[in-house]
């Protein structure tokens, strides 16, 4: 139970610096409270920034974004599909800011080429065709969830323990100096003390509540953003306005889909963990949506889904917009005079490897120790070169599976007719993928299947598919009642998403789904029965 290293929160964030630390050798522990990619890092844009966003209003995080940019492409090439990226300027848009954009582009470093309108429309047909101006920068669309996975995979692979469902309650705070943390593991109801002379806060918008936990203040800024999944994948590159950052200017291209995003308002602390998505903000990005690419008003939408941005506090700004996403370390010893205890936040998706190197280097020189940081240069697992350049930097032709885990999908199970069986028709998920899951990737339940599988995130939205995964688990666990509850909580979840967008077709699809899961499988009725067991 004593480690040199403590890591707080299974983000992106989290994961890398788990995963710098076991590269240097370090003992190290990582504690989540509910499961990888809980918080922002699966509730997301997936786009991997050049940094020609933030380059007009924020050159130091678009330095950043763009470096970064450039090793995601070696290291973690399956999470990436390099589309490239257009900043569009619209009839309603300044065309005079686009020689600004294209300067400061430049000053960080962004190649930013200037094409003819003309052209943006034959490069990406669903634009909009009275589209005034485009420049062309390398963005491009990244899988959130496979980039915190292939963290997750490589530190466990070099001796880090990680553990899902542990919840700090406490710092552990002695003699001016925080010697450990205490943690509730939810699945047993247990507490259990863990020791290091270090602990890292990577628990995103969370992490001003646990540095309270020391005595320590920080003012965070949540600002939720919400976005919008639409059925079908109508652009190829990603596109952007190119306007100063505003609500609903970004559509991402993600495997079969696209993403529409986003709106950024601040909101409660206490909103956080139950976040509503409301009318006014679908209505806002279908309608700027439509402006860009008007084929999204004919377009079925899946879902709506929010997340909140780790920010550093700017009470200036009453919608986050302008606030720094530079990163942000924290020494709490020289900040708070509390040893012991770094936080690292602010930042990006897509700069989750530098943040994990910055704090990993505070701690190591913390810890006295002098073992360089080698995560730019050293390929995640599944990002391994197989010698086929087509196969390492074109995974847009590679089965769903390898999109997801990268060159590990061999691992997959496929030697028998039913490993090979596909249970999920939408994101063409296996029933050898779903073991490979719960025996490799620390999978416990169907919400976990869906974040570690993309399983029920398709076009039905697991209407054909959650039964028969809750049956598979179901006959490896041992304990249907488990699978049962399971069921119920991703459909519950599932519905959240659907309920803001629910009308015409994804409301009849929705009507389905409620058809068969509670008419014909009874899972209302299995669900009332349970609670009059209940004393
Ligand atoms: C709407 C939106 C769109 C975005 N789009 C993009 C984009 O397109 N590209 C990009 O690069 N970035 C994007 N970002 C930013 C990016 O998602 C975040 O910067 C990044 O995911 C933060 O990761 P993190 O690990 O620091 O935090 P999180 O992912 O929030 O992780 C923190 C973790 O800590 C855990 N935790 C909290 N308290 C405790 C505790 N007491 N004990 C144990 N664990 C705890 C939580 O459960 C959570 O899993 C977007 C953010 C939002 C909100």
């Amino acid at each position: 139970m004593t480690y040199d290293i403590i890591v707080i929160g299974g983000g992106v964030t989290g994961a890398g610096v788990a995963r710098d630390c076991a590269l240097r050798g370090l003992s190290v522990l990582l504690l989540e409270r509910h499961d990888y990619n809980y918080g922002a890092s699966g509730r997301n844009h997936g786009l991997m920034h050049s940094g020609a966003r933030y380059a007009v209003t924020d050159p130091d995080s678009a330095r950043e974004c763009i470096e970064e940019n450039n090793i995601l492409r070696s290291i973690a090439s399956h999470c990436i599909e390099s589309t490239d990226g257009l900043f569009v300027t619209l009839p309603d848009d300044d065309i005079e800011f686009q020689a600004t954009f294209v300067d400061a582009c430049h000053a960080s470093g962004i190649t930013a080429e200037v094409i003819d309108p003309s052209l943006a429309c034959t490069l990406e047909p669903a634009l909009c065709r009275d589209v005034r101006g485009a420049v062309r920068v390398p963005d491009a669309s990244v899988n959130p969830f496979a980039l915190t996975h292939a963290n997750v995979l490589d530190a466990r692979l070099h001796g880090a323990d990680m553990l899902t469902e542990h919840e700090v309650t406490a710092l552990l705070v002695a003699g001016g100096r925080v010697e450990g943390v205490r943690a509730l593991d939810h699945r047993t109801g247990l507490e259990h003390e863990f020791h290091a002379p270090i602990t890292i806060n990577a628990a995103g918008i969370w992490g001003a509540q646990l540095v309270r936990l020391a005595g320590i203040d920080i003012q965070m800024f949540p600002a939720k953003g919400t976005m919008l999944v639409y059925s079908q994948r109508v652009n190829q590159m990603v596109l952007n306005r190119c306007r100063r950052p505003a609500n609903a200017d970004i559509l991402v291209p993600d495997g079969t889909v696209s993403l529409m995003g986003t709106t950024s308002d601040r909101i409660g602390i206490d909103e956080v963990d139950d976040m509503r998505v409301t009318d006014a903000e679908v209505q806002l990005l279908m309608s700027e949506g439509e402006k860009m690419v008007p084929q999204l008003a004919t377009t079925r939408l899946l879902r709506a889904f929010a997340g909140v941005r780790p920010l550093i506090a700017d009470d200036s700004d009453p919608t986050g917009r302008s606030i720094s996403r530079g990163i942000v370390c924290m020494d709490h010893a020289t900040r708070d005079g509390m040893e012991g205890l770094i936080t690292i936040t602010g930042g990006k998706l897509i700069t989750y490897r530098k943040m994990a190197e910055q704090a990993t280097d505070l701690a190591c020189s913390k810890l006295g120790i002098a073992v360089p940081c080698t995560t730019a240069t050293t390929p995640l697992p599944g990002s391994e070169s197989t010698g086929n350049e087509w196969d390492d930097f074109n995974p847009t032709h590679k089965s769903n599976a390898t999109r997801r885990h990268g060159t590990c999908a061999q691992n997959i199970p496929a030697d028998n007719a039913t490993d090979r069986t596909i249970i999920c028709e939408c994101q063409h998920v296996s029933v050898g993928e779903v073991k490979y899951a719960i025996e490799r990737l620390q999978c416990h339940d169907l919400v976990e299947l869906l974040r570690r599988t993309r399983l029920g995130m398709g076009v039905c939205q697991g209407k054909n598919c959650i039964c028969r995964a809750a049956n598979l688990m179901a006959q490896m666990s041992g304990d249907p009642e488990k699978s049962l509850r399971d069921l119920e909580r991703l459909l519950d979840e599932r519905w959240r998403g659907i309920k803001p967008i629910a009308w015409g077709t994804a409301l009849r699809e929705a009507q389905l789904t409620a058809t068969i899961y509670q008419g014909l499988c009874g899972l209302d009725q299995a669900a009332s029965g349970r609670k009059e067991d209940q004393p």
